[in-house]
């Protein structure tokens, strides 16, 4: 049997797979991202292609048709809309599931034929913060480091983030590093002890939303210890006297933990030249994201821990492919290829190349603004592909019933049947993993090939060529004649070349001469390090420090409610829910509480408890443990409206985001919760 050498669908260390139509599934051996290594997820994924459930057909109000008829439909409810109340009652919303070749078709159709920016993605809800701090202080969306750095590394800090679930080879890779070096410390800060704990040899259960005053702590640390890097700040970065200065006035308890805790953690890091500090969705989603992202950013740019092996800020993605999504400017406050839209040379340099008949010319509307103009009925046209935002969505019952508010709705999925997909006027069918072709970044910038080892089913087509064809059915043919995915892909990189001159980071000219077919994994610009010897994008060519304070503490009456995944489900089930040996790791919704709490509540284990906040309320399995701290509950994000209407969790959360990269605060809530 033929193996096709591809890769993962699911989380962004985006792990190299051999597959085969047989159903073989195996690690590839030669991949940088894993060496053979799988997890459960990828381990399972031939149980999740199969047919069943798939929609292979065209439909229009629940009724299947062909497919000139269905993108018909599309092109002209589209095209009245903008001829009618302009480009900016059209929106897009996306995914991180597309490949790169999907995202630019769709950005390039957003952004400069139909001439607004009301194109994003569900990657909103995963790294947006970490883009906004990156770009504030690198002045570029640049992720620094490459994974050898977490082997490198003699400290890791895991911020936010349950490795061990949600980028098991990650986490395997470092549990293999560290037991060849066993001197290598790892610290896990998390609210509650997870399995990422085990690893771990400090944990501090940070508060809810503590990491600012933490890492403003370990910034004074640092300063009144006389670990500063003074030639690294003098040469390399602005701002520090500022940042310093505002950190001093916070006070480190803030952040929950106690001055034993805190003492040990600083003296820490500042006595381990090489750490790299990791975080995720716990920084990520969260009101006050982007300064958490750059209160960690601040201390590794003060000591220099930055651009040299075992050093650095890393954000793993959540996503395959966030960062090809975030490199084509698959957002609605980027143009394509890490350009800016508010930059008239950037826009300009874009439309010429492009040819394009215009250009947006302001950021568009951001998720939770994109549906809340849904809602308010200023979207007569919403295209929503490879996503299920009526599940994934704060608050997510209203965000359903402002979907159902738009006159025209069209969703690309590969699912027959999703909590969006229901209130469609079209559904349009895509090939799925194994099916399709084309790229994807991972966290450390590798961009690999997914190839199609599995017939298309049907009627299905590739997301890129269902922008294209509804691209064409408007009036834009030769723009979007593509025959191929290979041909997409050699455009986003003429486009790298072509604005070569404006001087960022996102250099693809290692691609220049790539043969698509053949191409193997390869990092951008190429396989090193950013900032060891400064090269910042700012227009000084020097970082910024940014000076942050912790957010105001928001009194709760309540429980806090933090949100996750389990190990072995995937978004919202659409795939992994098809796979029996992933469901029986945790068979259904739950809501894990401590010994207290539970006992405050007259609940014991297995109990169902009733959780309610202002926005919903879900029934959950009570799951009674001390891993939980108390006042704290733990639900998963998975379960929708198809699988257990009991259990979808993100309905319970509010609309709030952060206000500088328009993330949604997912990861906390408030609830009340009683014996059901
Ligand atoms: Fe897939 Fe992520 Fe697991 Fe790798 S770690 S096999 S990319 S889910």
């Amino acid at each position: 049997m033929t193996l096709t050498k591809t890769v993962c669908p699911y989380c962004g260390v985006g792990c190299g797979v051999l597959a085969g139509a047989d159903g073989t599934i195996k690690g590839d051996p030669d991949h940088p991202a894993n060496f053979g290594r799988l997890c459960s997820k990828g381990t399972a994924l031939s149980e999740t292609i199969d047919l069943e459930g798939r929609l292979l057909a065209p439909k229009v109000h629940g009724v299947d048709t062909d497919w000139d008829t269905a993108l018909d439909l599309v092109a002209s409810k589209f095209s009245e809309a903008i001829r009618d109340h302009g480009p900016d009652s059209v929106a897009f919303y996306v995914s991180g599931q597309l490949l790169t070749e999907d995202y630019y078709v769709a950005n390039k159709l957003m952004k400069g034929f139909i001439g607004s920016a009301n194109i994003d993605t569900n990657s909103r809800l995963c790294m947006a913060s970490s883009v906004a701090g990156h770009k504030r202080a690198f002045g570029s969306d640049t992720v620094p480091g490459i994974y050898e750095d977490l082997e490198d590394a003699d400290l890791i800090v895991l911020v936010g983030s349950n490795l061990a679930w949600c980028h098991p080879v990650l986490h395997q890779r470092i549990a293999a590093a560290k037991t060849a070096r066993p001197d290598m410390k790892v610290v896990n800060i998390d609210p509650r002890r997870t399995a990422t704990t085990d690893l771990a040899d400090v944990h501090l259960r940070v508060a809810p939303d503590g990491d600012v005053a933490l890492f403003n702590g370990l910034l004074t640390y640092l300063a009144e210890t006389k670990n500063l890097d003074h030639a690294y700040l003098d040469a390399h970065v602005a701002g520090a006297r500022e940042a310093i200065e505002l950190a001093a006035q916070t006070d480190p308890s803030q952040s929950g933990l106690s001055p034993e805790g805190l003492a040990q953690f600083y003296a820490l890091w500042a006595g381990t030249p090489k750490v790299v500090t990791v975080y995720s969705q716990g920084v990520n989603q969260s009101t006050s994201g982007t300064d958490k992202v750059n209160a960690i950013i601040n201390c590794h740019l003060a000591t220099g821990r930055i651009g040299k092996a075992g050093c650095g800020p890393f954000s793993v993605t959540g996503q395959p492919n966030a960062m090809g999504g975030r490199e084509v400017g698959g957002m609605a406050n980027m143009l394509a290829n890490h350009l800016d839209i508010e930059n008239a040379g950037h826009r300009d340099a874009v439309q010429g190349f492009w040819a394009s008949p215009t250009i947006c010319t302001s950021a568009g509307l951001k998720a939770i603004d994109l549906f809340q103009a849904c809602a308010a009925g200023k979207i007569k046209a919403l295209w929503i592909i490879s996503t299920n935002p009526a599940v994934s969505m704060p608050d997510a019952k209203a965000v359903a019933a402002a979907i159902a508010n738009v006159p025209f709705v069209a969703v690309s999925d590969i699912m027959a049947r999703t909590d969006t997909g229901d209130l469609s006027d079209v559904l349009l069918p895509a090939t799925g993993w194994g099916e399709k072709d084309g790229t994807v970044t991972n966290s450390e910038r590798r961009i690999s090939r997914q190839r199609a080892f599995l017939p298309r089913p049907e009627m299905a087509r590739p997301d890129w060529k269902i922008i294209c064809d509804v691209a064409q059915k408007m009036g834009w043919g030769d723009a979007f004649s593509y025959r191929s995915a290979a041909e997409v892909f050699a455009e986003y990189v003429a486009l790298s070349a072509a604005t070569r001159d404006f001087g960022r980071d996102l250099d693809l000219s290692i691609f220049a001469d790539a043969d698509y077919a053949d191409l193997i994994p390869t990092q951008w610009p190429n396989n090193k390090r950013f900032f060891a010897n400064g090269g910042f994008f700012h227009p000084d060519g020097k970082a910024r420090m940014i000076a942050v304070t912790p957010p105001v503490a928001v009194p709760s009456e309540g429980l806090t409610l933090n949100t996750g995944r389990n190990r072995d489900q995937w978004h919202t089930m659409t795939r992994t829910g098809k796979a029996p040996r992933l469901g029986a790791h945790l068979a259904e919704p739950y809501a894990e509480m401590h010994p207290d709490d539970a006992t405050a509540m007259g609940v014991g284990y297995g109990d169902l408890v009733a959780v309610k906040s202002l926005h919903g309320d879900v029934i959950l399995r009570a799951l009674i443990t001390d891993r939980a701290t108390k006042g704290q509950v733990f639900a998963p994000m998975h379960w929708t409206g198809q699988q257990a209407a009991s259990g979808k969790i993100n309905q319970l959360i509010t609309s709030n985001v952060d206000p500088i990269s328009g993330q949604p605060a997912l990861k906390t809530g408030s609830i009340v919760a009683r014996r059901f």
